[in-house]
């Protein structure tokens, strides 16, 4: 699905404040996985996704998605990104229902389906959010739980076969990152996408995920299986 080989970025190269970020990242993510990438802050993780939707292209290295080099914006027709932010991931002037309907525009074409899908509505409630309870209530009065799982139905609903996650339980308290990466697991497992999360939560690394990679100072430092108990330095 992603593939990275020795990967660098450097900032601000040439200057004074020249900044390695990744120094030879490599890494391979499977079709169907579950990974999480985990690491202190300023540790290459934000960097690597950027390299990732090629919003930045690196120094060195290569950077293939589903087989072909990363081009920015081409990504999206693929894969679905929710950020940390619980305001960016909705759109607060819709209702639940509008901002699920307008999720449902695929790719380039803007194409609208017009109507919410069953899975959608299935994945609502599996949250015990109360979402579904009332899809006529406009997203800005959802508190930050209930956003972010808008957010992510929303962000699957388009059927990517990839879901990059930034962070996305960094604003909530400890209930709501819950529920949230109990969401993400089920999108995981029930609808086989692809997911990669960052993270700087090393308890959310533990609990959750079938793949671990644990960055430092730019570089990869351990990748541990959580299904065969296996570990790579
Ligand atoms: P993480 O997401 O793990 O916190 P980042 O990828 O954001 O790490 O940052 C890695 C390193 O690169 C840090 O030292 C950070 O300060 C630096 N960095 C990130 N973005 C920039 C930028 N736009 N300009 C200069 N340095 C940057
Ligand atoms: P995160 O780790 O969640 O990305 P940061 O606060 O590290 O959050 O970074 C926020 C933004 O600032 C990112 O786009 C990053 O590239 C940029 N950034 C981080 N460090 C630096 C830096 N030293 N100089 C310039 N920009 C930076």
């Amino acid at each position: 699905m992603i593939s990275v080989k020795n990967v660098e970025v450097v900032y601000n190269r040439g200057t004074l404040d020249e900044k390695t970020a990744l120094k030879g990242v490599s890494m391979k993510i499977l079709p169907g996985e579950f990974v999480i990438i985990v690491g202190s802050n300023g540790a290459g993780k934000s960097t690597l996704l950027k390299v990732i939707t090629g919003e930045i292209k690196p120094l060195r290295g290569s950077c293939e998605i589903m087989g072909s080099p990363v081009r920015a914006n081409q990504i999206f027709r693929k894969a679905s990104i929710v950020c940390q932010d619980p305001n960016t991931g909705v759109f607060p002037n819709l209702t639940i229902e509008e901002n699920l309907i307008l999720a449902r525009r695929k790719g380039s074409r803007g194409l609208t389906f017009g109507r919410i899908d069953k899975k959608s509505i299935e994945l609502l409630k599996s949250t015990k959010l109360g979402l579904e309870s009332d899809l006529k209530r406009k997203a800005s009065k959802l508190s930050g739980g209930q956003k972010q799982a808008l957010a992510l139905v929303m962000a699957v609903s388009s059927d990517p076969e990839l879901l990059l996650l930034d962070e996305h339980t960094a604003a909530l308290d400890p209930r709501s990152t819950e529920t949230i990466m109990e969401l993400t697991e089920r999108i995981n497992k029930e609808l086989g996408t692809t997911v990669v999360m960052i993270t700087h939560d090393m308890a959310i690394a533990e609990n959750y995920g079938e793949r671990v990679i644990v960055m430092e100072d730019g570089k990869v430092s351990a990748i541990i299986d959580k299904t065969t108990r296996k570990v790579a330095a």
